[in-house]
């Protein structure tokens, strides 16, 4: 529990960034995606990309 939702790609090891377009996490390296699973989804309405 000591770190917020995060992911490790399953093909290189790397950190996961979260990929606004296919609403997944995906591996800046080898461009793998992972679905993320449900019970960790969080929902968020767009705050991040509300522009003033
Ligand atoms: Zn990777």
């Amino acid at each position: 529990m000591a770190q917020t939702d995060q992911f490790e790609c399953g093909g290189c090891g790397a950190h996961l960034e979260f990929d606004p377009k296919s609403q997944n996490m995906k591996c800046e390296f080898c461009q793998s995606e992972k679905i993320i699973p449900v019970e960790h989804t969080v929902i968020v309405e767009h705050d991040f990309f509300s522009a003033p």
